[in-house]
Parts: C-alpha cells; structure tokens; sequence
C-alpha cells in the first residue's frame, strides 16, 4: 500500500553473495549486514537473483526488512555500466533471457581470459572453477581469487590493477546491453533502475545518454558510494534535485573481496520508501 511502510532504517541497499562475486552466502551477508547494525538490506548480486530466497529467510530471522534487488550488467561504448535494479519480477521473460545471456557470455569470456592468462602464468580453468559456486554468476574476481590462490598476487586489487586490467593483453569484455536497454528491460519487469557508483573514474555518462536512461523510465543514481568522486557527484546531485529523482546510498559489500563494509553509506528511509512505492515486480519482505 503506497504510503505505508513498514521497513525501518538504515538501509543499505548493494550488497554481493556468492551467487556473484562475494566471498559469503546470501545468509552470511545479511548476517554481515546486520551486525553492522542495519535494519533493511538488499542483496544485489550481478546479474542473477538466485540469492533471492536465502538472504529473504536469513533477513526475516535476524528481524530485518529484505530489499529483493539485482546489479544489472550494461556498457556503453567502452565503458560498463552497472545498473542496480531493485524489485523485479524475478520471471520477467525479457529480463530472465537477457541475464541469461550475460551470464552464459561472462562464463565463456572468463574462459577466452583463462586461456590467454594461462600462456603466461600457471593457471587454469579449473583454479577458476574451484573459486566459484555452481550456478554463479562468473567474473574477474573469481579469476583474481584464483591468482591469489595461486599465489600469482596478493589480492584482488593487485589483480584488478595488473592481470586483470582492461588495458591489458588478457582481458575480454563481457556481452552486455546498452543502458538505455537496461533501464527498459527493469521497468517492463516492474522494477526500479538507479545507476550504481555513477560518478567513478570512468567519468559520468554522456548526458544524452543519461537523459536517455531517464526518458526510459531510470528512478536515480547512487551517489553515496565510495567510488563516486566529488565533483561529479555533485553535478549528479544537482540534477537529482531539479528533476525530483532517487537518491540512495549503500556500500556494495563483497565480504572478503573488498574493503567495502555494510552501512558505511546508507540510504535514506524517504528515498527507500520512493522505491518500495514505484516498483510493482516484486515487494519487500519483512520480518
Ligand atoms: P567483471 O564484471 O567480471 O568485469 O568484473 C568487475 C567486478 O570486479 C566488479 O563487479 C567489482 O565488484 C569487481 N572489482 C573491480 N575492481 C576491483 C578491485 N580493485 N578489487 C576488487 N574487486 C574489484
Ligand atoms: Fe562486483
Ligand atoms: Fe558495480
Ligand atoms: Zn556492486
């Protein structure tokens, strides 16, 4: 019912599982987010919603209200663009073949990477493999943990910042769709799309290509984000403001594969209470 809400603050609404590149079970996250002190959390892993039912039964036991979420994968040109989509039918057709899709490309490009990696170093597919959980959804970080097993870097970040880096002889893009089809794709499943860490070194997207996202139905951005640099964030708040747009804030927890800790940005009760109204995919589930 529009207006009445029964989730309690604060709210951290990006967090990852081992359904895609956390280190920790949908369970353990919202157990992790809860001994952060948050009230109501959303899993939001890459381009699945697989973790869906285990965080809602895990949240519901801890007394804490589950934000049914997904980080959908995007590019534009060169660049990806991760598209948080919060409240989805999760059988949306249209939006079930297009994860699909994304997911059944990362796995072969993790492996078109796995091989060039291998001409090099002593790695193979089965040090990935051994990284994963079955039915994850696979990315560079899971070929990082395998480096890092191998004792090839110390962690993730020396990965990301060597190996594993776009500019370097071994990476492949993953298929992904445009935004603008992103954000279509979220609002025919019902749900809400707010770009995540929106102003990071990438640099902010085209304004045509934002206002594009907005004509298609984008709800905001996330601007509390550890990512995000000032200057841009600042040019994001401004327009969020003139044109009465969503605003959240979280921390896009991984467990163990990034610094990032649950609640070190939060979003605010009114903002959380503008997505729960606008989606008609899925709801929240409360304790
Ligand atoms: P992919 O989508 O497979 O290209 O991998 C991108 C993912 O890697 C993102 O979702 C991030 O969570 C993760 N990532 C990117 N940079 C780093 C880093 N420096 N340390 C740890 N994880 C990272
Ligand atoms: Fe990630
Ligand atoms: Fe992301
Ligand atoms: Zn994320």
């Amino acid at each position: 019912m529009p207006g009445t809400h029964r989730f309690e603050g604060p709210s951290d609404l990006h967090l990852h599982s081992v359904h895609s590149d956390g280190t920790e079970s949908p369970a353990q996250v919202m157990a992790a987010a809860h001994r952060f002190g948050l009230r109501t959390a959303a899993l939001t892993d890459h381009d699945t919603t697989s973790g869906w039912a285990e965080a809602a039964e895990a949240a519901a036991s801890l007394g804490m209200t589950f934000v049914p979420g997904m980080e959908l994968s995007a590019r534009h040109e060169w660049r990806s663009v991760h598209v948080l989509a919060y409240l989805v039918d999760p059988d949306d057709p249209p939006l079930r073949a297009m994860t699909d899709r994304i997911r059944s490309s990362r796995l072969d490009r993790a492996r078109l990477m796995a091989d060039r990696i291998s001409r090099d170093y002593d790695l193979v597919w089965d040090d990935i493999l051994a990284q994963t959980t079955d039915g994850a959804t696979v990315g560079r970080p899971h070929i990082a943990d395998a480096l890092v097993a191998r004792g090839l870097v110390r962690d993730r970040a020396e990965a990301f910042s060597s190996i594993l880096s776009p500019g370097g002889d071994y990476y492949i893009a993953l298929y992904a769709p445009d935004p603008v089809t992103a954000v279509e794709l979220v609002a025919g499943a019902g749900g809400v799309s707010i770009i995540a860490h929106p102003a990071g070194r990438a640099g902010l997207l085209p304004t045509g290509v934002m206002e594009r996202m907005l004509a298609a139905g984008l709800g905001g951005f996330e601007l509390g984000h550890r990512e995000n640099l000032d200057a841009a964030t600042r040019t994001l708040r401004r327009l969020s403001t003139d044109r009465d747009l969503i605003v959240t804030g979280s921390s896009d927890y991984h467990g163990l594969g990034k610094p990032n800790q649950p609640g070190e940005h939060t979003t605010d009760d009114a903002m959380v209470a503008r997505i729960i109204d606008r989606a008609t995919g899925s709801a929240p589930v409360y304790p």
